[in-house]
Protein backbone atom coordinates (compact mmCIF):
# COMPACT_ATOMS: atom_id res chain seq x y z
CA UNK A 1 0.00 0.00 0.00
CA UNK A 2 1.25 3.25 -0.34
CA UNK A 3 0.66 6.59 1.01
CA UNK A 4 -2.88 7.27 -1.06
CA UNK A 5 -4.61 4.91 0.94
CA UNK A 6 -3.67 6.40 3.71
CA UNK A 7 -4.84 9.74 2.92
CA UNK A 8 -8.10 8.63 1.13
CA UNK A 9 -8.52 6.55 4.88
CA UNK A 10 -8.02 9.62 6.47
CA UNK A 11 -10.17 11.87 4.57
CA UNK A 12 -13.28 9.49 4.33
CA UNK A 13 -13.10 9.72 8.22
CA UNK A 14 -12.34 13.44 8.50
CA UNK A 15 -15.80 13.74 6.27
CA UNK A 16 -17.90 11.41 8.22
CA UNK A 17 -16.83 13.50 11.41
CA UNK A 18 -17.81 16.74 9.68
CA UNK A 19 -21.33 15.20 8.22
CA UNK A 20 -21.87 13.21 11.72
CA UNK A 21 -25.17 15.26 12.58
CA UNK A 22 -26.38 15.65 8.53
CA UNK A 23 -29.01 14.02 6.64
CA UNK A 24 -29.60 13.67 3.10
CA UNK A 25 -33.48 14.57 2.55
CA UNK A 26 -34.47 11.03 1.44
CA UNK A 27 -37.36 9.09 3.52
CA UNK A 28 -34.92 6.76 5.15
CA UNK A 29 -32.70 10.35 6.30
CA UNK A 30 -29.47 8.65 5.13
CA UNK A 31 -26.32 9.45 6.70
CA UNK A 32 -24.72 12.35 5.20
CA UNK A 33 -21.43 11.36 4.13
CA UNK A 34 -22.57 8.34 2.29
CA UNK A 35 -23.18 11.06 -0.58
CA UNK A 36 -19.48 12.00 -0.72
CA UNK A 37 -18.57 8.49 -0.70
CA UNK A 38 -20.86 7.49 -3.37
CA UNK A 39 -19.50 10.47 -5.95
CA UNK A 40 -15.75 9.61 -4.85
CA UNK A 41 -16.48 6.04 -5.77
CA UNK A 42 -18.22 7.56 -9.12
CA UNK A 43 -15.31 9.18 -10.06
CA UNK A 44 -12.80 5.45 -9.73
CA UNK A 45 -15.41 3.26 -10.72
CA UNK A 46 -17.32 5.37 -13.70
CA UNK A 47 -14.83 7.80 -14.71
CA UNK A 48 -11.72 5.83 -14.30
CA UNK A 49 -9.98 8.49 -12.08
CA UNK A 50 -7.08 7.58 -10.41
CA UNK A 51 -6.00 11.37 -9.65
CA UNK A 52 -5.74 10.84 -5.20
CA UNK A 53 -6.26 14.83 -5.40
CA UNK A 54 -9.14 14.70 -7.06
CA UNK A 55 -10.45 11.65 -5.18
CA UNK A 56 -9.48 12.87 -1.82
CA UNK A 57 -11.35 16.16 -2.80
CA UNK A 58 -14.84 14.15 -4.00
CA UNK A 59 -14.82 13.02 -0.39
CA UNK A 60 -14.46 16.37 0.99
CA UNK A 61 -16.43 18.03 -1.65
CA UNK A 62 -19.32 19.47 0.57
CA UNK A 63 -17.93 19.88 3.88
CA UNK A 64 -17.17 23.40 3.72
CA UNK A 65 -20.52 24.20 1.71
CA UNK A 66 -22.47 22.11 4.46
CA UNK A 67 -20.57 22.38 7.93
CA UNK A 68 -18.48 24.68 9.92
CA UNK A 69 -15.29 23.15 8.06
CA UNK A 70 -12.97 26.22 7.37
CA UNK A 71 -10.32 26.51 3.98
CA UNK A 72 -7.75 26.51 6.66
CA UNK A 73 -8.35 23.07 8.30
CA UNK A 74 -8.43 21.57 4.78
CA UNK A 75 -5.26 22.89 3.68
CA UNK A 76 -3.77 22.29 6.76
CA UNK A 77 -4.60 18.43 6.72
CA UNK A 78 -4.63 17.87 2.82
CA UNK A 79 -2.77 20.44 1.31
CA UNK A 80 -3.68 23.61 -1.24
CA UNK A 81 -4.74 21.55 -4.37
CA UNK A 82 -7.35 19.87 -2.52
CA UNK A 83 -8.42 23.33 -0.70
CA UNK A 84 -8.76 24.54 -4.46
CA UNK A 85 -10.35 21.89 -5.79
CA UNK A 86 -13.41 21.72 -2.95
CA UNK A 87 -13.58 25.89 -3.24
CA UNK A 88 -14.11 25.84 -6.74
CA UNK A 89 -17.37 23.32 -6.02
CA UNK A 90 -18.17 25.36 -3.02
CA UNK A 91 -21.50 27.52 -3.74
CA UNK A 92 -21.51 30.87 -1.68
CA UNK A 93 -23.99 29.92 0.53
CA UNK A 94 -24.53 34.13 1.10
CA UNK A 95 -26.26 34.37 -2.27
CA UNK A 96 -29.66 33.55 -2.70
CA UNK A 97 -30.57 30.04 -3.93
CA UNK A 98 -31.80 31.08 -7.49
CA UNK A 99 -28.95 33.39 -7.42
CA UNK A 100 -26.48 30.31 -6.60
CA UNK A 101 -28.27 27.84 -9.51
CA UNK A 102 -27.82 30.01 -12.36
CA UNK A 103 -23.99 30.65 -11.23
CA UNK A 104 -23.60 26.97 -11.40
CA UNK A 105 -25.02 27.34 -15.15
CA UNK A 106 -22.96 30.17 -15.57
CA UNK A 107 -19.69 28.95 -14.14
CA UNK A 108 -19.43 25.56 -14.91
CA UNK A 109 -17.84 26.28 -18.35
CA UNK A 110 -15.14 27.93 -16.94
CA UNK A 111 -14.14 25.80 -13.84
CA UNK A 112 -11.05 23.58 -14.36
CA UNK A 113 -10.36 20.32 -15.86
CA UNK A 114 -10.66 18.51 -12.38
CA UNK A 115 -13.55 20.34 -10.59
CA UNK A 116 -15.56 19.80 -13.83
CA UNK A 117 -14.88 15.72 -13.42
CA UNK A 118 -15.92 16.54 -9.71
CA UNK A 119 -19.09 18.51 -10.34
CA UNK A 120 -20.18 16.42 -13.16
CA UNK A 121 -20.00 12.76 -10.14
CA UNK A 122 -21.74 15.27 -7.81
CA UNK A 123 -24.58 15.93 -11.01
CA UNK A 124 -24.75 11.99 -11.17
CA UNK A 125 -25.30 10.96 -7.64
CA UNK A 126 -27.98 13.74 -6.90
CA UNK A 127 -29.88 12.68 -10.24
CA UNK A 128 -29.63 9.21 -9.14
CA UNK A 129 -30.92 9.98 -5.48
CA UNK A 130 -34.08 12.04 -7.12
CA UNK A 131 -34.92 8.85 -9.25
CA UNK A 132 -34.03 6.55 -6.76
CA UNK A 133 -34.44 7.74 -3.09
CA UNK A 134 -35.82 11.10 -3.73
CA UNK A 135 -36.66 14.16 -0.85
CA UNK A 136 -39.74 12.38 1.13
CA UNK A 137 -42.04 16.16 1.00
CA UNK A 138 -40.86 16.76 -3.15
CA UNK A 139 -43.25 17.53 -5.42
CA UNK A 140 -43.35 15.99 -8.75
CA UNK A 141 -42.55 19.41 -10.33
CA UNK A 142 -39.73 20.22 -8.00
CA UNK A 143 -38.03 16.95 -9.19
CA UNK A 144 -38.60 17.84 -12.59
CA UNK A 145 -37.07 21.33 -12.24
CA UNK A 146 -34.17 19.69 -10.63
CA UNK A 147 -33.39 17.15 -13.49
CA UNK A 148 -34.09 19.81 -16.07
CA UNK A 149 -31.53 22.36 -13.77
CA UNK A 150 -28.89 19.79 -13.64
CA UNK A 151 -28.81 19.16 -17.45
CA UNK A 152 -27.96 22.95 -17.83
CA UNK A 153 -25.21 22.69 -15.57
CA UNK A 154 -23.82 19.52 -17.04
CA UNK A 155 -23.94 20.93 -20.64
CA UNK A 156 -20.97 23.35 -19.28
CA UNK A 157 -19.10 20.18 -17.85
CA UNK A 158 -18.70 18.38 -21.04
CA UNK A 159 -15.55 17.30 -22.57
CA UNK A 160 -13.68 15.62 -19.77
CA UNK A 161 -14.89 12.01 -20.13
CA UNK A 162 -17.35 10.44 -22.20
CA UNK A 163 -17.73 7.83 -19.24
CA UNK A 164 -19.29 10.17 -16.93
CA UNK A 165 -21.08 11.76 -19.40
CA UNK A 166 -22.44 8.83 -21.00
CA UNK A 167 -23.39 7.56 -16.87
CA UNK A 168 -25.09 11.03 -16.65
CA UNK A 169 -27.23 10.85 -19.89
CA UNK A 170 -28.78 7.52 -19.19
CA UNK A 171 -29.79 8.35 -15.63
CA UNK A 172 -30.70 11.88 -16.71
CA UNK A 173 -33.08 9.53 -19.67
CA UNK A 174 -34.18 7.30 -16.40
CA UNK A 175 -35.50 10.35 -14.63
CA UNK A 176 -37.16 12.15 -17.62
CA UNK A 177 -39.21 8.86 -18.20
CA UNK A 178 -39.86 8.32 -14.32
CA UNK A 179 -41.14 11.61 -14.06
CA UNK A 180 -43.27 11.92 -17.10
CA UNK A 181 -40.96 14.41 -18.83
CA UNK A 182 -40.63 12.46 -22.19
P1 LIG B 1 -32.29 21.93 -3.25
O1 LIG B 1 -31.04 22.63 -3.63
O2 LIG B 1 -33.08 22.41 -2.08
O3 LIG B 1 -32.02 20.39 -2.96
C1 LIG B 1 -31.24 19.63 -3.84
C2 LIG B 1 -29.89 19.38 -3.20
O4 LIG B 1 -30.05 18.69 -1.97
C3 LIG B 1 -29.07 18.49 -4.08
O5 LIG B 1 -28.35 19.26 -5.01
C4 LIG B 1 -28.18 17.78 -3.08
O6 LIG B 1 -27.06 18.66 -2.90
C5 LIG B 1 -29.02 17.75 -1.79
N1 LIG B 1 -29.69 16.47 -1.44
C6 LIG B 1 -29.75 15.91 -0.21
N2 LIG B 1 -30.46 14.81 -0.20
C7 LIG B 1 -30.90 14.60 -1.46
C8 LIG B 1 -31.69 13.58 -2.07
N3 LIG B 1 -32.17 12.54 -1.39
N4 LIG B 1 -31.95 13.69 -3.39
C9 LIG B 1 -31.47 14.73 -4.08
N5 LIG B 1 -30.69 15.73 -3.57
C10 LIG B 1 -30.41 15.67 -2.25
O7 LIG B 1 -33.25 21.83 -4.53
P2 LIG B 1 -34.00 23.01 -5.23
O8 LIG B 1 -34.47 23.98 -4.21
O9 LIG B 1 -33.13 23.48 -6.31
O10 LIG B 1 -35.29 22.34 -5.87
C11 LIG B 1 -35.30 21.88 -7.18
C12 LIG B 1 -36.14 22.77 -8.08
O11 LIG B 1 -37.45 22.89 -7.55
C13 LIG B 1 -35.56 24.16 -8.23
O12 LIG B 1 -35.52 24.50 -9.60
C14 LIG B 1 -36.55 25.07 -7.48
O13 LIG B 1 -36.73 26.32 -8.12
C15 LIG B 1 -37.81 24.28 -7.52
N6 LIG B 1 -38.64 24.45 -6.36
C16 LIG B 1 -38.11 24.88 -5.18
C17 LIG B 1 -38.89 25.03 -4.05
C18 LIG B 1 -38.26 25.50 -2.79
O14 LIG B 1 -38.95 25.57 -1.80
N7 LIG B 1 -36.97 25.78 -2.79
C19 LIG B 1 -40.31 24.70 -4.08
C20 LIG B 1 -40.74 24.22 -5.34
C21 LIG B 1 -39.92 24.11 -6.42
P3 LIG B 1 -25.58 18.19 -2.41
O15 LIG B 1 -24.89 17.46 -3.49
O16 LIG B 1 -24.94 19.49 -2.07
O17 LIG B 1 -25.88 17.35 -1.24
ZN1 LIG C 1 -22.59 16.90 -3.42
Amino acid sequence: MDDSTGLILKALRFSARKHNDQRRKDSRSSPYVNHPIQVAETLWRVGGVRDVTLLIAAILHDTIEDTGTTPEEIRAEFGGDVLALVLEVTDDKSLPKQTRKQLQIQTAPHKSHNAKLLKLADKICNVDDIVHSPPADWTLERKREYLLWTEKVVAGLRGVNVKLEMAYDELLAEGKRALGLE
